[in-house]
């Protein structure tokens, strides 16, 4: 006998209600009502809220947060998490844009991501944000750049450590890689970044992102400080800002438990005093993006068709891998994983039918749901994909197939 139990990653901070999802104290049916027309995503304001709070209580005061809205750029979104945070980080022109409409001092405000066009640096330069620079090559471009307008550009050097983020879903330092300028050859960017009308601002040290291992992280964090202490012996003054990037994870899959935060707090607050006196009034940054809103939201498409076909039941919505890519398993992974589903108004049934959920796209790609264990639906119901704040919408190709957008609401 197979194992007829569901399985899936536990859930976080959703409430239910005579057997009804609920989001935002919402029931998932009235929100479709409200949306028009389904699919669409619903972010709770709340759950981002407790988020932060349950940060805040277990990091070091010291510990500044800022989202790094690639995560979600809704714009409403945006705006919500402003009033939360100490600051923004941007990896696009058209992101500063929704960054800077926040209201936030530009100065906590930060900019990364390699590529950076002249017309990107120009804006960056102009709005008084920080940049993170990439490359020597981008350093000069914006020395450059700068000699026009007049104002001092604000510059951090992100650093490509020497290290990796271990048990990492996604490496991002390390090795040969396009992001910062490689851990040896700071010292020489930091001795030219003297001789130019640039002020330095500080390090970003990113190495990595969703991770589940308090350990892992404080491994990472502490190299990260390390090579921080040793760089900044070479600057042409103390750094006023310290990324030491995030990583923090959620749970998506079955197996997969949520991060213990007490003990990344507790890492840290051990791992924060052993920095030297040049960092005293450095202030230290975590960039969070999926940590902060991934669980806040949810995606809800309609079940529109059901069949068999050779003894397996497929539920067929009116959604799919063009609004939430990464749920269907297309977005870097190597094997496809469930993420978790529910039925909307079924949230008390027994898990009686073992259903293969997908979308409405002419590929075979289109899968929400590998043979799930679900109480039974029907056409109209909602099937609800959980995990869907972060890299969702707008990490989807949109265009394919020609279907029109889902809404997308802050509950
Ligand atoms: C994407 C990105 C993040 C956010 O990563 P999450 O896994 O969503 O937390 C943070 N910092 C940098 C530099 C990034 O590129």
């Amino acid at each position: 006998m197979s194992n007829r139990k569901p399985e899936f990653a536990p859930l976080w901070g959703l409430d239910v209600k005579d057997g009804e999802l609920r989001i935002g104290g919402q029931p998932v049916s009235l929100l479709a009502e409200r949306a028009g027309a389904t699919p669409f995503f619903a972010y709770g304001r709340d759950l981002m809220t407790r988020r932060v709070e349950e940060l805040r209580t277990a990091l070091p005061e010291r510990v500044h947060l800022h989202y790094a809205i690639k995560a979600n750029p809704m714009p409403a979104l945006v705006q919500h998490m402003a009033g939360l945070v100490d600051g923004l980080d941007v990896a696009s022109g058209g992101e500063l844009l929704v960054a800077l409409d926040s209201g936030l001092e530009p100065e906590t405000i930060s900019f990364a991501g390699p590529g950076k066009t002249d017309a990107e640096l120009t804006q960056a330069i102009a709005s008084g944000i920080v940049i993170n620079m990439e490359s020597h090559g981008e350093m000069e471009r914006i020395a450059e750049i700068a000699g026009r307008p007049g104002a001092r550009p604000k510059v951090a050097i992100r650093v490509n450590p020497d290290f990796e983020l271990k048990t990492s879903g996604m490496k991002m330092g390390g090795g040969s890689k396009q992001f910062g300028i490689d851990a040896e050859i700071v010292p020489q960017v930091l001795s030219r970044l003297g001789d130019l009308d640039l002020e330095f601002w500080g390090f970003h040290i990113f190495s990595g992102s969703q991770n589940l291992r308090a350990d892992a992280l404080y491994e990472a964090q502490e190299k990260t400080l390390e090579l921080a202490a040793g760089l900044a012996k070479h600057a042409p003054a103390p750094p006023k800002m310290l990324n030491i990037g995030g990583g923090l994870g959620i749970p998506y899959f079955p197996g997969d438990k949520h991060l213990d935060l007490t003990e990344v707090g507790d890492g840290l607050a051990r791992l924060l005093p052993t920095l030297g006196p040049e960092f005293d009034d450095t202030e230290i940054v975590m960039e969070l993006g999926r940590f902060l809103v991934g669980e806040a939201g949810i995606y809800v498409s309609r079940v529109v068709d059901k069949k068999e076909s050779r003894g397996q039941i497929f539920l067929i919505t009116d959604g799919g891998l063009h609004h939430q890519l990464a749920a269907s398993g297309n977005f870097g992974q190597v094997l496809r994983k469930n993420y978790p589903v529910a039925i909307a108004t079924r949230m008390d049934g027994e898990a009686t039918e073992s259903v293969d959920i997908v979308g409405c796209l002419c590929t075979p790609l289109d899968r929400l749901g590998d043979r799930m264990e679900l109480p039974k639906a029907e056409v109209g119901d909602l099937v609800v994909l959980f995990q869907s704040g972060a890299y969702g919408l707008t990490a989807s190709p949109t265009a394919f197939l020609g279907h029109p957008a889902p809404i997308e609401m802050l509950v």
